[in-house]
């Protein structure tokens, strides 16, 4: 078995938590491979951030808040 991700599955495993939620093992190993890599903790960020932008936009097409 192994234990660790690899950047690729650890970026597959931060799109997929867009979608649904990861499993225990999942989010385990993906914590463990955060705390090692710096570029993959930055991509995660980066999703975290387009996704909570996404929903701010879909949030603002519903209301009548001042638009530039
Ligand atoms: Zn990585």
């Amino acid at each position: 078995m192994r234990i660790f991700y690899t950047c690729k599955q650890a970026h597959q495993k931060l799109s997929e938590n867009l979608d649904r939620e990861l499993s225990l093992a999942e989010r385990t190993q993906l914590k463990i491979h955060l705390s090692m890599c710096r570029s993959c903790t930055n991509f995660g960020t980066q999703m975290r951030t387009i996704r909570m932008a996404m929903q701010e936009m879909a949030k603002g097409k519903s209301s009548d808040r001042d638009e530039p």
